[in-house]
């Protein structure tokens, strides 16, 4: 079946493509794009046509890493996020609503809060939650996801008591007797999200998992994005996705990164490799250090603001090295965490012990965030090759948080504009649920770069519009190994494309975030359509 678009302000974002007006799609596919007469010319006869009236057509927009199950997973608990929850008041009358929907043997669960962005300006305490939810367990996770609040029954149930001591990976928060305060930074904060997710996941039917993840996917598609990488795959998400895929749910194309305990897993399984057109499996994730909000991020120096400290390492380095080795050599693309200048220097050295010597960078091994990869060690990672997954929407909704903690250095955190023209091939991403998965935001900021205070943040880092398209798309196409197929509106490749009511090229970057997203099409087929737009794909 042809399907030809036209009457379209088309943005393909191939190189050296010029105006184009219309695009035919074939099935799955782009067979002709470019001027009007010539795609017409293309077209079977009988061929159905969707005049757009002058609206946008963009590739489909690409999320290199979020993580998608978890949004399925935490938008069925209590959002806790400022501005809607402004105080802890606020938070525990939403943490009573979803008690009452919550199924016996589930945790009440919350998410989404930052203590700076919160009128007392601290963490909840168990003290608070058990003021809420007195009689089962309840946890609150902290936007970042590398930080959560547990009441008394949460406590118990997870084994903690106030004699616990730290483990190495992370930190319990204490009142001034030494009691557990219910703030739990960093290694267990991972393992009660997953600990809870799986425990939920494999209390329901297969049925249910794929609804989990495709209401997730809907969510994506209804802001433009076609494919996303999930930065914390494992047997129950990845189980899930391909419960979505067999049901044909899978709005979204998802890439797997999968955690680097479970790839053995992976391996064994049948599901690593490209599984399906909307679902593949191929490479592993690992974390070297924290989160920059939670300022737990390995860093040179130390932070000014609480929790001070210098940040937190998960592994030395000889053995995050073993680790690289160990999967580049099974083929396995690596991707890894670090946020701060101490991390990316650790695994920079991994990459260059692994990759050193060898031509470039095959598997395209990433960094995730990268946040501090000032310019020495941008120097490095450009002719390893290394790919970065960053995320730009940080700098409006974060940013603040991260030039408090590094007060010295805000400025040449994600130095976009530096990293290009070090020739480090930069893929857009959001991090979501950390903060929005809205491409919009995230574009608008890598051209803005403005704080929520109105602050600008390197200005001499900021890109041009083009430039931050295509972090979410060519770049981050490149990223996934899937340039060939997605990333741009070309023939050949997949219709996987975005209408938009205006073309984001042409509109201040101020206007970007309300530009609105009309239809999403994946494989040519509508996955999204706004239901006040008489436009039908
Ligand atoms: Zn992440």
């Amino acid at each position: 079946m042809d399907v030809l678009v036209t009457d379209a302000d088309i943005v393909t974002m191939a190189a050296g493509a010029g105006l184009a007006r219309s695009m035919l799609v074939r099935d799955d596919r782009i067979a002709a794009i470019g001027p009007a007469e010539r795609v017409r010319a293309a077209a079977a006869p009988g061929a159905r046509v969707v005049g757009l009236e002058g609206a946008a057509v963009i590739p489909g927009l690409i999320d290199a890493h979020c993580h998608l199950c978890n949004v399925g997973y935490l938008a069925s608990g209590a959002d806790c996020s400022q501005p809607a929850a402004p105080d802890i008041p606020a938070i525990l009358a939403r943490l009573r609503d979803a008690a009452a929907r919550t199924p016996e043997g589930s945790w009440v669960t919350g998410s989404g809060y930052v203590e700076y962005k919160l009128h007392e300006g601290r963490h909840p305490t168990r003290a608070d939650l058990d003021a809420a939810v007195p009689d089962r367990p309840a946890i609150l996770f902290h936007t970042s996801l590398h930080a959560c609040v547990l009441n008394t029954p949460a406590l118990r149930e997870a084994g903690f008591g106030d004699r616990q001591p730290d483990s190495p990976g992370g930190r319990f928060g204490r009142d001034g007797e030494g009691r557990l305060d219910g703030v739990v930074h960093e290694g267990p904060t991972f393992t009660l999200l997953w600990g809870g997710l799986r425990r939920d996941m494999q209390r329901m039917s297969a049925e249910q998992r794929a609804g989990l993840v495709a209401r997730a996917g809907q969510h994506f598609a209804a802001l433009g994005i076609t494919a996303a990488c999930d930065a914390d795959t494992r047997r129950d998400s990845l189980t899930a996705y391909a419960e979505a895929d067999e049901r044909g749910m899978l709005g979204v194309r998802v890439g797997g990164l999968v955690v680097h305990d479970e790839a053995d897993w992976l391996l064994g399984s049948g599901l690593r490799g490209r599984r399906s057109p909307r679902l593949a499996a191929e490479s592993v994730k690992i974390w070297a250090d924290g989160g920059m909000s939670s300022r737990t991020a390995a860093i040179h120096g130390s932070y000014p603001v609480p929790p001070y400290g210098s940040g937190i390492m998960y592994f030395p380095p000889d053995e995050l090295t073993a680790m690289v080795a160990e999967f580049d050599a099974r083929g396995l693309q690596v991707c890894i965490h670090a946020q701060g200048d101490r991390a990316i220097e650790t695994v920079l050295d991994a990459y260059a012990a692994v990759l050193g010597g060898r031509c470039g960078n095959p598997l395209r091994h990433r960094i995730e965030h990268g946040g501090s990869m000032f310019a020495p060690l941008a120097a490095r990672a450009a002719p390893l090759g290394i790919v970065v997954a960053a995320q730009p929407g940080m700098l409006s909704i974060l940013g603040d948080g991260f030039a408090e903690a590094l007060p010295e250095r805000s400025d040449e955190l994600y130095a976009y504009a530096s990293w290009r023209r070090a020739g480090i091939r930069v893929a857009g991403s959001s991090d979501a649920p950390v903060i929005t998965a809205d491409p919009l935001v995230g574009i608008r900021d890598a051209v803005l770069r403005r704080t929520s205070s109105g602050r600008v943040l390197g200005p001499g880092e900021r890109l041009a519009a083009q430039n931050a398209l295509a972090l979410y798309t060519t770049e981050a196409a490149f990223a996934m190994h899937r340039e060939h197929d997605i990333g741009s509106l070309e023939p050949g490749k997949l219709a996987d494309f975005v209408i938009l009511d205006r073309n984001p090229l042409d509109t201040e970057p101020e206007q970007i975030t309300d530009i609105r997203v009309l239809a999403t099409a994946v494989g040519g087929q509508p996955v999204f359509q706004a239901s006040d737009s008489p436009l039908r794909l």
